[in-house]
């Protein structure tokens, strides 16, 4: 029964640090800056008193230059919480407050008529689903997910390097692939 209960624990540890992970890797994908992640029950002062299982700390932005392109990628950057579960654990835990920010976006920040809201997202849905499902995004989860479920916490440099090196890996094997089909065509 202990075992059991340890498990579970275990695993929505896991599952909220690929939650959690997915956010902060299209927060570098999209070019949006972030601090670190962190997961375990945590305070925040916009949490006003409540824990949350997980967050990933943003800065405050002075000012955007393109609103409508910052708010389109902001979008996504939610959504890709949501979708990276689903790719690697196939579970939908912790979406409610995703979507909830989402929409509100989308009727406060561009201004899309209520009626038309899920009609509206349906393309920001499928860039979010294509970027979770990413061969390097995959792996990078894989080395990163354990890493914070171990730390509870990772700064963005480390999430960065974990990153870029998994990026360069995969151009590298396609550069190599490539080249070595070329020669057999030759
Ligand atoms: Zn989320």
């Amino acid at each position: 029964m202990a075992n059991k209960v340890a498990l579970r624990k275990e695993l929505n540890l896991q599952s909220t640090a690929c939650h959690e992970l997915s956010h902060a890797l299209a927060c570098i994908h999209l070019r949006l800056p972030f601090i670190d992640v962190r997961i375990g029950r945590i305070r925040h002062r916009k949490l006003k008193g409540k824990e949350a299982a997980g967050y990933v700390q943003r800065p405050r932005y002075a000012h955007v230059k393109d609103e409508a392109n910052f708010w389109r990628r902001e979008i996504v950057m939610a959504l890709a919480g949501g979708a990276g579960t689903w790719a690697l654990f196939f579970g939908r835990d912790g979406v409610e407050q995703d979507e909830k920010q989402v929409r509100n976006i989308v009727t406060h920040h561009l201004r899309v008529p209520k009626d038309r809201v899920d009609s509206f997202l349906k393309p920001f849905r499928k860039r979010a689903t294509k970027f979770a499902q990413l061969p390097y995004i995959q792996s990078t989860m894989e080395e990163l997910i354990p890493a914070l479920v171990e730390k509870g916490k990772l700064t963005a440099r480390e999430i960065r390097a974990s990153h870029q090196k998994h990026k360069a890996f995969e151009m590298r094997s396609r550069h190599f692939l490539k080249s070595a089909m070329t020669k057999v065509a030759v």
